[in-house]
């Protein structure tokens, strides 16, 4: 074996590994190519998700023949002028993107100054550089390379298929996209246009949303809070979504750091801690973040493709994140109490800004469309016959389920509700969490399950009736009367029999078992109330939440009804099984946690 010194070539092909790994790491490295000269706009083209070609156009400095030549060339930046590594103001300074990509493709490069009259352009083929020659051309730089890999063949076998490849430069295409509004780009494949964003003016106020939206959509202006926050000479700005605007994975999240574009292990999980409390482990937030950190801070030159960064200090940019979004979210959520510390009491969970349980965040299947799939889903064994209403009609002596397994949670099961603990002013349900403290308003809860089973019953065609052992008559209007009536055959069908009894009273034969004893006269006349304000061609099974609502609502276990453990269990296990149970029909919360670690900090133990 003897030692030498690799051929440049093979120099290049190997960094070629490193730099550019698929068509969007080639996409990302001309991009800054382009940033890094100062254009104000760029227009990418790309074929076969960028293998076959990639070719990036813009008006930027442009390069003189001896720099074209030179930036071909391994190690040759213009980008470091005073050998400084650490204040590093531009995006390459490597000087091994043209030469890598040169060794494993056909590249030409084509450019022209502002002080030049005419262009130049050189080729590299397979690593073999040509000598430049004239070429027309407009100020600027177009970037070609055709048959990325060609020359390295083991290395096109990795290529996934154009259209994956495609998506990959579509999310570079957004992050550089999204860290510079000031610029406008243009990207293409073949002759479809993918991506046209305008160059927004810097004084525009808002300009970073402006982007924003313009590449993420317009739901992410509504579903976000502006994030701002400083420490120790790093700033935190950009949005956070609101917890229920989120994501199955973490692609819509977007961090940038001096305006790179980020990978980072330590960022991501940052955000993943400040959303801890709001989401649900295997639920990511959206959102965009830009941290400027003092270069000197900050090592952008730990891997060669720049995507990762080293702090000097994790510490304050993790705790800069986690509390500066924390902040903005406890902005836009709820407010509690002012007395108090705020910080602490900010991050009591209160239920509306919860994963709702049992069900899937997004596509709520409406009542009317048929099967709603999280109904018949009963985990932890509470079964059909393990009625919870029934039970809370509170026959005097009480219900009573000793062997039910259902009733009372075992300790070492998990409920994200807990185990009930005891009630407190016979309105409140205190249950021990896994790390914290529930408190279920049990008026509130009670009435969105009513609710909900009201609606499920209606579409499995369950809906039971219950005759009244003596009629019931409610006077009301002559109007009122008359709508309640226009509607009889659509009450029967929700269980509520009545009939005319006089010009202005009308009688209730039969009422939805599942509601119990109930207010009749309060519940014809809210119907009624419901009924004026309703398009007079909607059925109640369209109105049917509406509906619904009413109905639960004169329903309820009041506050003031003593429940028994059995009682208080089996609610919180049914409110766990139930789709938005986490807020009453009215939005307000059913329900609240309060972790143990803020209790903690309320008592300064943290
Ligand atoms: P780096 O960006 O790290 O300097 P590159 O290999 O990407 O290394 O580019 C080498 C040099 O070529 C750059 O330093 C720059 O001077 C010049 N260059 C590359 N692309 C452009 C462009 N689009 N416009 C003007 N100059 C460019
Ligand atoms: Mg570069």
């Amino acid at each position: 074996m003897s030692l030498r010194l690799l051929p440049q070539n093979l120099i290049n092909k190997i960094a070629a590994g490193e730099v550019i790994e698929r068509p969007s790491a080639v996409i990302k490295e001309l991009l800054e190519n382009s940033i890094d000269a100062k254009a104000s706009n760029i227009s990418i083209l790309i074929r076969e998700g960028g293998q076959k070609l990639i070719s990036v156009s813009d008006n930027g400095s442009g390069m003189t023949p001896s720099e074209i030549s030179l930036a071909v060339e391994r190690h040759a930046t213009s980008k470091l002028p005073d050998d400084n590594l650490v204040d590093i103001k531009y995006f390459g300074f490597r000087g091994e993107a043209l030469p890598a990509i040169g060794a494993v493709s056909n590249l030409q490069i084509v450019s022209r100054t502002k002080e030049n009259d005419s262009g130049w352009k050189i080729d590299v083929n397979g690593g073999k550089i040509s000598l430049p020659v004239p070429s027309s051309a407009v100020q600027g730089t177009t970037v070609k390379v055709s048959n990325l890999f060609f020359a390295t063949p083991a290395r096109l076998k990795f290529l996934k298929s154009p259209k994956s490849e495609q998506n990959r430069i579509i999310e570079i295409f957004k992050r550089i996209c999204i860290a510079h509004p000031e610029i406008s780009f243009k990207l293409s494949n073949e002759n479809k246009e993918l991506f046209n964003v305008p160059s927004l003016s810097i004084s525009s106020e808002d300009i970073r949303l402006q982007r924003i939206s313009a590449i993420l959509g317009t739901s992410f202006f509504h579903n976000t809070i502006p994030v701002i926050a400083n420490r120790e000479g790093f700033q935190l700005t950009g949005y956070a979504g609101l917890p229920t605007f989120n994501r199955g994975n973490s692609s819509m999240q977007y961090l940038f750091v001096n305006s790179r574009p980020v990978n980072d292990r330590i960022l991501f999980g940052a955000l993943k801690g400040a959303y801890q409390d709001f989401l649900a482990s295997n639920r990511y937030a959206i959102a965009v973040l830009f941290l400027s950190a003092p270069p000197n801070m900050v090592d952008v030159n730990v891997h060669p493709t720049k995507t990762e960064v080293r702090f000097q200090n994790q510490g304050i940019v993790r705790g800069l994140i986690v509390s500066g979004v924390k902040h903005a979210l406890s902005q836009a959520g709820h407010k509690t109490s002012t007395t108090v510390t705020d910080a602490a009491l900010g991050a009591i969970r209160v239920a509306s800004n919860l994963p709702n349980f049992g069900k899937p965040s997004e596509n709520i299947p409406s009542p009317s469309s048929g099967s709603g799939p999280f109904f018949k889903n009963t985990p932890h064994g509470l079964n059909e016959g393990t009625q919870l209403l029934p039970m809370l009609d509170f026959s005097p002596s009480g219900p009573k389920a000793p062997n039910d397994p259902n009733a009372a949670p075992e300790e070492d099961q998990f409920f994200p509700l807990g185990a009930a603990r005891c009630q407190l002013h016979e309105t409140y349900i205190v249950a021990q969490s896994n790390n914290g403290i529930v408190i279920v308003d049990q008026h509130a809860a009670h009435e969105r399950l009513v609710e909900e089973r009201i609606k499920r019953d209606l579409i499995q065609g369950s809906l039971k009736s219950q005759g009244l052992l003596i009629p019931e008559i409610v006077d009301l209007t002559v109007e009122d009367c008359d709508r309640l009536l226009s509607r009889k055959e659509e009450f029967k069908e929700l269980g509520l029999i009545i009939d005319r009894f006089g010009p202005s009273s009308l009688v209730v034969r039969e009422t939805p078992a599942l509601l119990g004893t109930i207010n009749l006269a309060g519940l014809m006349q809210d119907l009624a109330d419901d009924l004026s304000s309703y398009d007079e061609t909607l059925t109640l099974k369209d109105k049917i939440n509406n509906v619904s609502a009413t109905m639960a609502c004169h329903s309820s276990i009041r506050a003031g009804r003593r429940l028994n453990p059995d009682e208080m269990n089996s609610l919180l296990r049914e409110m766990e099984e139930t789709p938005y149970s986490g807020q009453c029909s009215h939005g307000r919360p059913t329900y609240i946690e309060i972790k143990l670690r803020d209790i903690e900090r309320l008592f300064g133990r943290r």
